[in-house]
């Protein structure tokens, strides 16, 4: 398959201002892609090699990329990185200066005529290339990259060089998420959007969109019946839907729970398979490296040869042992110093779950199946505990139980479903879980976690700088964000002087196709960073369009004095932006508790 039919589809998203066309774009390119090559479209669409757990990924520094650019173009360096200010962008950077350089070699055709005729570029021969480029480490490498790199601009069109550039340095970002390749998927395949759960399910056991894409491809949507749970591939992590009181909560669940501790760490998924630990990030990265401390403890205290069990893994102050903030966790997330960052910033593991244990796959049984598994094979230590659970009968005993918990250091309580029904909903956000959060400071319960979709221009201090962020909440069934806010306050200088910085990957030339907005930013960003607010509550806007329509007919909902909360959601992708669904729920919770 060449090469330039990604790019034309990759072009045609590009310029887009609809979702429903991204995804008949896709279903197009999908239907006219050989199956034995799928799953690297699938991966190379989305900018990346493999799927995010397996590690392996593109993010060539952009000084070597130009370099390349320079050798294979004849371009003197100086040239190449001067149009590289001038734009900000490598792949136009790639496009201006390629076509620049072929104009100058057919110039000089006829004074020499070029050595080699260009070859055409072939998914798989682009494919291999990258993944030596990614793989390369060590003395050499440098060059190794360059040539690999240099060898892929001289057979490539300006047009195919642009996105080339821009998938080699990590900088696709076309913003087409998971779910979107899944109807894709199931339009192209599977006779229509129809089959689009059993896709799913297959999707959330695996986390490999490629594979998922190959099987289909091949096989159609029968093909997927043998999916399981396998340890080393996450699964994707199931999630709770919120309420704010505690008779709504029993209520929800059929009058009795399981409520557990809602621990404020980072989730991780841990994949136990004899010595070996492998630890996934709820966005499923590979976050093995960053816990060595917690994968030792994992090893230590799971009994079993093979298992797969979720837990929060919190901060601790070295001496006190008491809980800290989740934000000391960000320190384990650099590259070096993990090390120093054990000794200052110790962790405890709270397991809460357990998927899989020797050959068994437990997302099928209930809670208390799960929650015995557990308890058979978690030997506790002072560093590592089966979350704290209780069953609750009564409202009065569940606001005791959340008191306790918020006195303990934790965010509140996560309240689960004891039916026999309580299975293990891999990637889903539903009612068998319920978190149980609430912040005293205002009458906005919690705080929401937006994605940033564009920018205001600010002015006096801020001038030349952004003065606010347009954000926005997420649209599950229709795949959009829909703003909610403008935040501008909540920054400190430091978070200001980052903001920028943070979101310049992410600057396209109109609003992205995802997003829906009667706003106009000065800014448009692909939804790709989020971040989280507290306001003062919601309010019913004609300028947001969150909810537009739900509540009253020609208005959204909005949040009133938003202000940034100082945490960057690093570990949530847009798609895991508050919902607005969930935002329509604080907002009639918000109106009983006035009425109360
Ligand atoms: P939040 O933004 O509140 O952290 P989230 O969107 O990351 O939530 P939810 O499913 O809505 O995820 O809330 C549950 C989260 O709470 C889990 O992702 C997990 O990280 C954390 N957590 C802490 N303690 C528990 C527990 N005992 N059981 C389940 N999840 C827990």
């Amino acid at each position: 398959m060449d090469y330039s039919l990604l790019v034309d589809a990759y072009e045609k998203v590009e310029s887009t201002t609809k979702r429903l066309e991204m995804t008949e774009i896709l279903v197009s390119l999908f239907k006219g892609t050989p199956a034995e090559v799928i799953d690297k479209v699938v991966y190379l669409t989305q900018g990346k090699l493999y799927p995010d757990y397996v590690g392996i990924e593109l993010g060539v520094a952009e000084k070597l990329a130009l370099r390349a650019l320079s050798i294979a173009s004849a371009i003197p360096q100086e040239e190449v990185e001067s149009e590289f200010k001038r734009s900000g962008d490598i792949g136009l950077t790639a496009e201006r200066v390629l076509s620049r350089g072929k104009m100058r070699s057919i110039l000089d055709f006829f004074s020499s005529p070029p050595q080699q005729a260009a070859k055409k570029l072939t998914v798989d021969g682009v494919y291999e290339t990258l993944d030596k480029v990614a793989r390369a480490s060590g003395e050499g490498s440098q060059e190794l990259k360059i040539s690999l790199i240099t060898g892929l601009l001289r057979n490539s069109s300006s047009k195919e060089a642009k996105y080339l550039l821009r998938t080699i340095t990590g900088k696709l970002r076309l913003g087409i998420a998971d779910m979107t390749i899944l109807d894709a998927l199931a339009i192209a395949f599977c006779g229509g959007k129809d089959a689009r759960p059993i896709i799913e399910r297959a999707y959330n056991l695996s986390s490999d969109l490629g594979y998922v894409a190959k099987v289909v491809a091949e096989k159609g949507v029968g093909g997927l019946s043998h999916f399981k749970v396998t340890v080393g591939r996450p699964i994707r992590p199931m999630l709770a839907e919120r309420l704010t009181s505690a008779e709504e909560i029993l209520e929800k669940l059929g009058g009795r729970c399981a409520a557990e501790y809602k621990y404020d760490g980072e989730r991780v998924q841990a994949h136990k398979s004899g010595s070996g630990v492998t630890l996934f990030s709820r966005r499923l990265e590979n976050i093995t490296h960053h816990y060595p401390d917690a994968c030792e403890l994992i090893s230590s205290h799971v009994k079993a040869e093979e298992a797969i069990v979720e837990a929060e893994c919190v901060a601790i102050d070295p001496d006190s042992g008491e809980m800290r903030p989740f934000q000391e966790l960000m320190h384990r997330r650099r590259k070096h110093g993990v090390e120093q960052a054990m000794k200052d910033y110790p962790v405890s593991l709270f397991i809460f779950d357990c998927l899989y244990v020797e050959g068994l796959d437990l997302t099928c049984e209930p809670y208390t199946k799960r929650r015995e598994a557990l308890a058979k094979i978690v030997e506790p230590g002072e560093r590592v505990m089966v979350s704290e659970s209780k069953v609750i009968e009564n409202a009065d005993e569940l606001e005791r139980f959340f008191e306790e918990a918020v006195s303990e250091g934790c965010e509140g309580l996560v309240c689960k479903s004891i039916a026999p029904e309580s299975v293990y909903q891999a990637g889903a956000r539903g009612w068998l879980w319920i978190k149980f959060k609430r912040s005293y400071q205002s009458k906005l319960a919690e705080p929401i976690d937006v994605t940033v979709v564009g920018a205001f221009w600010g002015r006096g201090k801020r001038a030349g700088k952004y003065g606010a962020l347009l954000c926005a909440v997420y649209d599950p069934d229709s795949d959009t964000f829909k703003t909610v806010c403008k935040v501008g306050s909540g920054f400190t200088d430091e978070d200001l002087e980052k903001v920028p910085e943070k979101l310049k990957p992410y600057i396209i030339e109109h609003k992205h196709a995802r997003v829906e907005s009667r706003m106009k930013a000065d800014v448009w960003f692909v939804p790709g960073i989020v971040i989280e607010v507290i306001g003062d509550e919601i309010t019913l806007s004609p300028l947001h369009t969150a909810g537009l329509g739900a509540l009253r007919p020609d208005a959204g909902l909005a949040i009133r004095f938003p202000r940034f909360t100082g945490r960057w959601r690093h570990d949530k992708s847009p798609e895991d932006s508050t919902t607005v669904r969930e935002l329509i729920d604080m907002y009639r919770a918000q109106l009983k508790r006035i009425e109360a």
